[in-house]
């Protein structure tokens, strides 16, 4: 009895490996058919700097416009994005798309403006990285400075070697850099000091307790006050209420960015409002 049930949970497991195989594949063909038919949209999120409580920068977030499937978010296709290597290719769309679209949020805020785009480590090994970018920047002519890569302390340990040359050359270029989801990963603050990197982004699972764990509220004023120490300025990720905004500006924290600002948004609704009026009416 026991051969038989080992027997039908095998046949069981194997036929759901084959749908997981067939949709992966399905979804793969797709993805490679979406980055040619133009699928994607970069939606942008405003970042708020506390000291003067406008708005400062803006991180582009990747949506993938499906015409079957609908809308769907990174969680659904950066990960096999990334297996696959499409990634590299879809970076290369998003690096161009977001150099466009930050000539249109200066045009609006000023070179002090600041864009934030998502890279996963799979695109720090790519030899053409360096060349898109700079090439990127020179098409659309906007200043590097105004040009952040946001990527995950994850990323970055990943092949240290690799990343921390390829962060250098385009630090040479003017471009910063900020560690993504801080907190949840194990860099060490003597690893971060040797590269181009300005900012951390302190991840949202410290951010959303913050005003009932006093753990959290802890760790953050702590990674708040090295950062500091260090000159690195600090971004807190998933403010969602009020409570976290006084906290998070009482312990020193630079700039905020979450839903109880605004959700990613088209670049086209910074263009047509103030951005006074964009943070002012969210707020
Ligand atoms: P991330 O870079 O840490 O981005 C923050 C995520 O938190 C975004 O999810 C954003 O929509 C969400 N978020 C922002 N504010 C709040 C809030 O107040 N509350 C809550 N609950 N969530 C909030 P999203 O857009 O689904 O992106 C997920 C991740 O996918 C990103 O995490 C980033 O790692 C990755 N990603 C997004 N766009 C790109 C891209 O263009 N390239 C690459 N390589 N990765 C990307
Ligand atoms: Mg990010
Ligand atoms: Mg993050
Ligand atoms: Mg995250």
């Amino acid at each position: 009895q026991a051969k038989q049930q080992l027997g039908s949970s095998y046949s069981f497991y194997s036929h759901d490996l084959n749908t997981h195989a067939k949709q992966r594949y399905c979804l793969e063909t797709e993805l490679r058919q979406a980055i040619k038919q133009k699928e994607f949209q970069l939606l942008y999120q405003p970042r708020i700097d506390t000291t003067t409580g406008k708005l400062c920068g803006v991180e582009g977030l990747l949506r993938w416009f499906h015409p079957l499937r609908g809308l769907l978010l990174p969680s659904d296709f950066i990960p096999l994005a990334e297996e696959t290597g499409l990634i590299v290719p879809l970076g290369h769309w998003v690096i161009y798309q977001s150099c466009y679209d930050l000539l249109k949020l200066i045009d609006v805020c000023g070179e002090q403006v600041s864009m934030a785009i998502n890279l996963s480590f799979q695109q720090f090994k790519d030899a053409r990285l360096f060349t898109v970018i700079s090439h990127a920047l020179e098409k659309f002519d906007v200043p590097p400075q105004c040009l952040e890569f946001e990527l995950t302390e994850t990323a970055m340990m990943q092949d240290e070697a690799a990343v921390a040359a390829a962060m250098s050359a385009l630090g040479k270029l003017g471009i910063t850099f900020s560690l993504d989801d801080f907190g949840t990963g194990f860099s060490s603050f003597a690893h971060i000091q040797q590269l181009p990197i300005s900012t951390l982004k302190i991840d949202r699972s410290f951010i959303c307790k913050i005003n009932s764990n006093t753990d959290d509220a802890v760790i953050v004023q702590a990674i708040t006050n090295l950062a500091h120490n260090l000159n690195l300025s600090v971004v807190a990720e998933g403010v969602e209420n009020q409570a976290q905004v006084d906290v998070l500006t009482k312990m020193g924290c630079d700039q905020l960015q979450g839903f109880f600002y605004s959700p990613p948004v088209p670049i086209t609704t910074f263009c047509e409002r103030s951005t006074d009026e964009l943070v002012g009416c969210i707020v």
